[in-house]
Protein backbone atom coordinates (compact mmCIF):
# COMPACT_ATOMS: atom_id res chain seq x y z
CA UNK A 1 0.00 0.00 0.00
CA UNK A 2 2.82 2.58 1.03
CA UNK A 3 4.72 1.74 -2.30
CA UNK A 4 1.74 2.45 -4.26
CA UNK A 5 0.83 5.64 -2.19
CA UNK A 6 4.42 7.15 -3.01
CA UNK A 7 4.43 5.96 -6.87
CA UNK A 8 0.58 8.52 -6.79
CA UNK A 9 2.85 11.04 -5.31
CA UNK A 10 5.62 10.56 -7.29
CA UNK A 11 2.87 10.61 -10.46
CA UNK A 12 1.73 14.32 -9.71
CA UNK A 13 5.68 15.54 -9.99
CA UNK A 14 5.96 17.59 -13.10
CA UNK A 15 9.73 15.57 -13.86
CA UNK A 16 8.30 12.31 -13.32
CA UNK A 17 5.17 12.83 -15.51
CA UNK A 18 7.28 14.47 -17.95
CA UNK A 19 10.02 11.23 -17.79
CA UNK A 20 7.07 8.79 -18.15
CA UNK A 21 5.51 10.65 -21.18
CA UNK A 22 9.00 10.26 -23.13
CA UNK A 23 9.55 6.97 -21.75
CA UNK A 24 6.07 6.13 -23.47
CA UNK A 25 6.92 7.79 -26.61
CA UNK A 26 10.34 6.09 -27.16
CA UNK A 27 8.66 3.12 -26.17
CA UNK A 28 6.10 3.81 -29.15
CA UNK A 29 8.68 4.12 -31.61
CA UNK A 30 10.89 1.36 -30.60
CA UNK A 31 7.70 -0.99 -29.64
CA UNK A 32 4.89 0.06 -32.17
CA UNK A 33 3.66 -3.63 -31.94
CA UNK A 34 3.75 -4.16 -28.45
CA UNK A 35 2.95 -0.40 -27.55
CA UNK A 36 -0.46 -1.40 -28.73
CA UNK A 37 -1.26 -4.27 -26.37
CA UNK A 38 0.11 -2.16 -23.85
CA UNK A 39 -2.03 0.81 -25.04
CA UNK A 40 -5.31 -1.61 -24.38
CA UNK A 41 -4.92 -2.52 -21.30
CA UNK A 42 -4.30 0.56 -19.61
CA UNK A 43 -6.71 1.45 -17.30
CA UNK A 44 -9.40 3.90 -18.88
CA UNK A 45 -9.01 6.36 -15.55
CA UNK A 46 -5.07 6.70 -16.06
CA UNK A 47 -6.05 7.51 -19.55
CA UNK A 48 -8.61 9.87 -18.50
CA UNK A 49 -5.66 11.99 -16.08
CA UNK A 50 -3.62 12.94 -20.00
CA UNK A 51 -4.52 16.32 -20.52
CA UNK A 52 -6.43 16.54 -23.65
CA UNK A 53 -4.35 17.90 -25.57
CA UNK A 54 -1.68 15.14 -25.09
CA UNK A 55 -4.20 12.61 -25.54
CA UNK A 56 -5.04 14.11 -28.90
CA UNK A 57 -1.35 13.50 -29.27
CA UNK A 58 -1.68 10.07 -27.65
CA UNK A 59 -4.51 9.20 -30.44
CA UNK A 60 -2.21 9.89 -33.12
CA UNK A 61 0.22 8.17 -31.95
CA UNK A 62 -1.54 4.67 -31.46
CA UNK A 63 -2.64 5.55 -35.32
CA UNK A 64 1.08 5.36 -36.33
CA UNK A 65 1.60 2.43 -34.28
CA UNK A 66 -1.19 0.43 -35.82
CA UNK A 67 -0.11 0.94 -39.29
CA UNK A 68 3.76 0.67 -38.09
CA UNK A 69 2.78 -2.54 -36.84
CA UNK A 70 1.01 -3.96 -39.53
CA UNK A 71 3.56 -3.09 -42.02
CA UNK A 72 5.64 -4.90 -39.26
CA UNK A 73 3.56 -7.91 -39.87
CA UNK A 74 3.55 -7.67 -44.08
CA UNK A 75 6.24 -10.16 -44.43
CA UNK A 76 4.85 -12.98 -42.41
CA UNK A 77 1.87 -12.51 -44.95
CA UNK A 78 4.59 -13.92 -47.33
CA UNK A 79 5.62 -17.08 -45.00
CA UNK A 80 4.10 -19.99 -45.37
CA UNK A 81 5.22 -23.55 -43.64
CA UNK A 82 7.67 -24.41 -45.70
CA UNK A 83 10.02 -21.19 -45.70
CA UNK A 84 13.57 -22.50 -44.62
CA UNK A 85 15.64 -25.41 -43.95
CA UNK A 86 16.51 -25.83 -40.19
CA UNK A 87 20.54 -27.14 -39.83
CA UNK A 88 22.08 -27.91 -36.47
CA UNK A 89 24.83 -29.60 -35.04
CA UNK A 90 24.71 -32.23 -32.45
CA UNK A 91 25.54 -32.31 -29.07
CA UNK A 92 25.80 -28.87 -27.39
CA UNK A 93 28.54 -26.35 -25.27
CA UNK A 94 27.94 -28.20 -22.26
CA UNK A 95 28.32 -32.16 -23.98
CA UNK A 96 30.77 -32.54 -26.31
CA UNK A 97 29.56 -35.88 -27.69
CA UNK A 98 32.35 -38.45 -28.74
CA UNK A 99 36.13 -37.92 -28.38
CA UNK A 100 39.01 -38.32 -29.66
CA UNK A 101 42.39 -36.22 -28.06
CA UNK A 102 41.56 -32.92 -28.37
CA UNK A 103 38.98 -33.35 -30.77
CA UNK A 104 35.03 -33.21 -29.75
CA UNK A 105 32.23 -34.31 -32.02
CA UNK A 106 30.37 -31.45 -30.61
CA UNK A 107 32.65 -28.93 -32.17
CA UNK A 108 33.43 -30.37 -35.16
CA UNK A 109 30.08 -31.02 -36.20
CA UNK A 110 29.51 -26.90 -35.41
CA UNK A 111 32.20 -26.07 -37.51
CA UNK A 112 30.23 -27.97 -40.32
CA UNK A 113 27.04 -26.69 -39.78
CA UNK A 114 28.03 -22.99 -40.17
CA UNK A 115 29.72 -24.04 -43.25
CA UNK A 116 26.44 -25.71 -44.61
CA UNK A 117 24.54 -22.67 -43.17
CA UNK A 118 27.23 -20.26 -45.58
CA UNK A 119 26.69 -22.18 -48.32
CA UNK A 120 23.04 -22.11 -47.91
CA UNK A 121 22.28 -18.86 -47.57
CA UNK A 122 24.90 -17.78 -50.14
CA UNK A 123 22.17 -19.63 -52.28
CA UNK A 124 19.78 -17.23 -51.12
CA UNK A 125 17.67 -19.45 -48.73
CA UNK A 126 16.33 -19.01 -45.61
CA UNK A 127 18.15 -21.03 -42.79
CA UNK A 128 17.91 -21.34 -38.80
CA UNK A 129 20.20 -22.86 -36.97
CA UNK A 130 21.07 -24.12 -33.45
CA UNK A 131 23.30 -21.14 -32.62
CA UNK A 132 26.07 -18.99 -34.79
CA UNK A 133 29.85 -18.89 -34.59
CA UNK A 134 30.79 -21.42 -31.86
CA UNK A 135 27.20 -21.73 -30.15
CA UNK A 136 25.68 -25.09 -30.14
CA UNK A 137 22.34 -24.87 -28.88
CA UNK A 138 21.28 -28.33 -26.77
CA UNK A 139 18.73 -31.18 -29.02
CA UNK A 140 15.46 -29.51 -27.39
CA UNK A 141 16.65 -26.19 -29.23
CA UNK A 142 17.49 -28.26 -32.24
CA UNK A 143 14.02 -30.26 -32.36
CA UNK A 144 11.72 -27.08 -31.83
CA UNK A 145 13.63 -25.83 -35.54
CA UNK A 146 12.57 -28.72 -37.40
CA UNK A 147 8.64 -27.61 -37.01
CA UNK A 148 7.88 -25.44 -39.98
CA UNK A 149 11.44 -26.32 -41.80
CA UNK A 150 11.42 -27.49 -45.14
CA UNK A 151 13.75 -30.00 -44.59
CA UNK A 152 15.97 -30.09 -41.33
CA UNK A 153 19.31 -31.62 -40.96
CA UNK A 154 21.72 -32.42 -37.98
CA UNK A 155 25.49 -33.26 -37.72
CA UNK A 156 26.92 -35.89 -35.89
CA UNK A 157 29.83 -37.79 -36.13
CA UNK A 158 30.29 -41.68 -35.18
CA UNK A 159 32.27 -43.79 -32.75
CA UNK A 160 33.22 -46.81 -31.85
CA UNK A 161 36.09 -49.16 -30.15
CA UNK A 162 37.50 -49.85 -33.22
CA UNK A 163 39.78 -47.49 -34.96
CA UNK A 164 39.32 -48.96 -38.43
CA UNK A 165 35.40 -48.54 -38.17
CA UNK A 166 34.32 -46.15 -41.59
CA UNK A 167 31.66 -44.91 -43.89
CA UNK A 168 29.14 -41.78 -44.13
CA UNK A 169 25.79 -42.40 -43.18
CA UNK A 170 22.27 -40.59 -42.49
CA UNK A 171 19.38 -41.76 -40.48
CA UNK A 172 16.52 -41.24 -41.18
CA UNK A 173 12.59 -41.69 -41.93
CA UNK A 174 11.76 -43.79 -45.04
CA UNK A 175 10.27 -40.67 -46.50
CA UNK A 176 13.39 -39.20 -46.79
CA UNK A 177 15.41 -42.15 -48.35
CA UNK A 178 16.42 -41.08 -51.13
CA UNK A 179 17.31 -37.55 -49.89
CA UNK A 180 19.41 -39.58 -46.83
CA UNK A 181 21.37 -40.73 -49.47
CA UNK A 182 22.17 -38.20 -51.76
CA UNK A 183 23.46 -36.00 -48.54
CA UNK A 184 25.79 -39.59 -47.31
CA UNK A 185 26.87 -39.65 -51.01
CA UNK A 186 27.84 -36.41 -51.58
CA UNK A 187 29.95 -35.87 -48.17
CA UNK A 188 31.60 -39.41 -48.70
CA UNK A 189 32.17 -38.34 -52.52
CA UNK A 190 34.04 -35.44 -50.78
CA UNK A 191 36.07 -37.30 -47.93
CA UNK A 192 36.49 -40.18 -50.32
CA UNK A 193 34.67 -42.33 -47.73
CA UNK A 194 32.34 -45.50 -48.16
CA UNK A 195 28.16 -45.20 -47.60
CA UNK A 196 27.23 -47.16 -44.83
CA UNK A 197 23.84 -48.91 -44.58
CA UNK A 198 20.97 -48.85 -47.56
CA UNK A 199 23.50 -46.91 -49.76
CA UNK A 200 24.15 -44.46 -47.02
CA UNK A 201 20.34 -44.39 -45.64
CA UNK A 202 19.81 -45.95 -42.50
CA UNK A 203 16.43 -46.41 -41.21
CA UNK A 204 15.38 -45.04 -37.97
CA UNK A 205 13.84 -48.51 -36.97
CA UNK A 206 16.91 -50.02 -37.48
CA UNK A 207 18.97 -47.46 -35.89
CA UNK A 208 21.88 -49.30 -33.40
CA UNK A 209 20.95 -45.93 -31.09
CA UNK A 210 17.08 -46.66 -31.10
CA UNK A 211 14.27 -43.74 -31.64
CA UNK A 212 15.81 -40.75 -32.18
CA UNK A 213 14.37 -37.94 -31.24
CA UNK A 214 15.88 -35.66 -34.00
CA UNK A 215 14.49 -38.23 -36.65
CA UNK A 216 11.29 -39.25 -35.26
CA UNK A 217 10.38 -35.26 -35.46
CA UNK A 218 10.93 -35.28 -38.71
CA UNK A 219 15.01 -34.54 -39.08
CA UNK A 220 17.48 -36.54 -40.91
CA UNK A 221 20.79 -37.20 -39.11
CA UNK A 222 23.67 -36.91 -41.42
CA UNK A 223 27.02 -39.04 -39.82
CA UNK A 224 30.42 -37.15 -40.83
CA UNK A 225 32.06 -40.16 -40.56
CA UNK A 226 34.21 -42.05 -37.28
CA UNK A 227 35.93 -39.58 -34.80
CA UNK A 228 37.51 -42.49 -33.32
CA UNK A 229 39.22 -43.04 -36.63
CA UNK A 230 42.48 -40.93 -37.49
CA UNK A 231 41.93 -41.71 -40.76
CA UNK A 232 38.69 -40.33 -41.07
CA UNK A 233 39.21 -37.38 -38.42
CA UNK A 234 41.74 -35.94 -40.37
CA UNK A 235 40.10 -36.21 -43.70
CA UNK A 236 37.40 -34.41 -42.07
CA UNK A 237 39.65 -31.49 -40.87
CA UNK A 238 41.59 -31.32 -44.27
CA UNK A 239 37.96 -31.56 -46.37
CA UNK A 240 35.25 -30.77 -44.22
CA UNK A 241 34.42 -27.18 -46.48
CA UNK A 242 34.02 -29.16 -49.54
CA UNK A 243 31.82 -31.80 -48.31
CA UNK A 244 30.02 -28.78 -46.71
CA UNK A 245 29.77 -27.21 -50.06
CA UNK A 246 28.41 -30.83 -51.33
CA UNK A 247 25.94 -31.35 -48.87
CA UNK A 248 24.31 -27.62 -49.53
CA UNK A 249 23.98 -28.60 -52.93
CA UNK A 250 21.94 -31.52 -52.29
CA UNK A 251 19.26 -29.10 -50.09
CA UNK A 252 19.72 -26.47 -52.12
CA UNK A 253 18.67 -28.81 -55.10
CA UNK A 254 16.13 -30.41 -53.55
CA UNK A 255 14.86 -26.83 -52.24
CA UNK A 256 14.45 -26.00 -55.68
CA UNK A 257 12.40 -29.38 -56.69
CA UNK A 258 9.68 -28.65 -54.05
CA UNK A 259 9.19 -25.25 -55.81
ZN1 LIG B 1 26.65 -37.58 -31.84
Amino acid sequence: MKLIDNWKQAWKLKSVQVGALSAFFYALILFSEQFLSVWEVVPQELKNKIPENVAEWVGMFVGVAMVLARLKKQPELHTGVNQFVAITAGHSNTDPGAVNGNAKEADLVTNFRNAVAFYLRESGLQVKTDGTGTKNDPLSAAVKLIKGSSVAVEFHMNAAASKQANGIETIALPKDKKLAQDLSKAVADAFGSRLRGDNGWIDQSKSARGRLAFVSNGGLIVELGFISNPIELKKFNDKYWIAAKALAKVLIDYEKALK
